[in-house]
This record gives C-alpha cells, sequence and structure tokens, in this order.
C-alpha cells in the first residue's frame, strides 16, 4: 500500500438556480472539440442537464465513471414531493443508456474537471453558467491508501 495525497477537484451544483439554458452543454463540448472550440455539439458535452418537464426543473448532471454492469435495483426518486425516473440522475455512462457516451464512437465521456492546466478562469461550465448554478470549490486535498498498481496520473506521492 502506498499514502499519497490526492487532489480533489469539485463543482458545487446548485439547481435551483439554474435556468435551463444549457450554455454549460455548449461550453463543455466546445472546450473538447478537436480542432477545440471548432464544433458545438451538446451530444458530445460531460455535463447535461435533466428537465424535468412536468415540474419544470433543470438539473445538471456531471458525467461520472463508465460502468460495464446495468442497475437491477432501480427506483423513482421522491425530492421536494416530486418524483424523478430511474436514471434521472445518474452520472455514468452503462450499457443502458446513451448517455454521456462519445456519439459516434460509443466511448464513455467522464468530467475531467477540464484537464491540466486547467483553463484560465476555471472550468469551462462555471465560466459560462450565468446565474450561477455551477461553482468550483476551491481546490483540497486528501490522504488516501492505494496498491502501487492503483497509483493514478495527476496523484502525487507523499
Ligand atoms: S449554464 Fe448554468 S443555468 Fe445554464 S443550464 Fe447550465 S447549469 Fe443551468
Ligand atoms: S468541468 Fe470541464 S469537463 Fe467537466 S463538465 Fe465542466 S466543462 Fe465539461
Amino acid at each position: 500500500m502506498k499514502t499519497i495525497i490526492k487532489t480533489i477537484k469539485t463543482i458545487k451544483i446548485d439547481p435551483l438556480k439554474c435556468t435551463g439554458c444549457r450554455a454549460c452543454e455548449m461550453a463543455c463540448s466546445t472546450f473538447h472539440a478537436k480542432p477545440q472550440f471548432r464544433i458545438v455539439n451538446p451530444t458530445r458535452s460531460r455535463i447535461r442537464v435533466f428537465w424535468d418537464e412536468e415540474n419544470d426543473v433543470y438539473i445538471p448532471i456531471l458525467a461520472g465513471e463508465y460502468t460495464q454492469a446495468e442497475c437491477n435495483s432501480r427506483y423513482i426518486i421522491t425530492m421536494n414531493k416530486k418524483e424523478y425516473g430511474e436514471c434521472s440522475f445518474c452520472r455514468s455512462s452503462c450499457p443502458s443508456r446513451d448517455l454521456f457516451k462519445e456519439p459516434d464512437s460509443g466511448i464513455a465521456l467522464k468530467c475531467d474537471v477540464c484537464g491540466e492546466p486547467m483553463p484560465e478562469g476555471g472550468p469551462m461550465c462555471v465560466q459560462w453558467c450565468a446565474s450561477g448554478a455551477l461553482t468550483y470549490a476551491p481546490e483540497r486535498t486528501e490522504e488516501i491508501e492505494l496498491a502501487e498498481e492503483e497509483v493514478e496520473e495527476g496523484v502525487e506521492e507523499l
């Protein structure tokens, strides 16, 4: 086992401030486009805005890890007396749905917090969110223990 220090980067989401403008989706997709900034295609975005049409609520979701497993225990989620469908808030791409997958290749998409070095001014989706629904929390570090083969790029050893 190795003790390492990992840098934690966090984007906070306040759904109550989200207007559903989807500027975050456009910003993320064009930042990750090749060549960069040439194409705007929200289906390639690592943040997607879920719209609860019935209740007129918008909830931004950041893409997390890919999982090969499909859930076998799906539930209706109730929040503030509103009901939401099974996969509505899931951050994973998985075999069950197309969300957070590259549309041409099917490769899973994951938020990399805009990579290293981070763009001047912070993550692109945060910069483009005029309503303040997305905010970038100050970076923090955390000590964790990993098996040697698990040490990842971007993790600094003690
Ligand atoms: S840019 Fe901000 S307000 Fe617009 S959809 Fe994204 S999170 Fe919501
Ligand atoms: S932090 Fe960067 S990679 Fe992550 S969703 Fe926002 S724009 Fe996309």
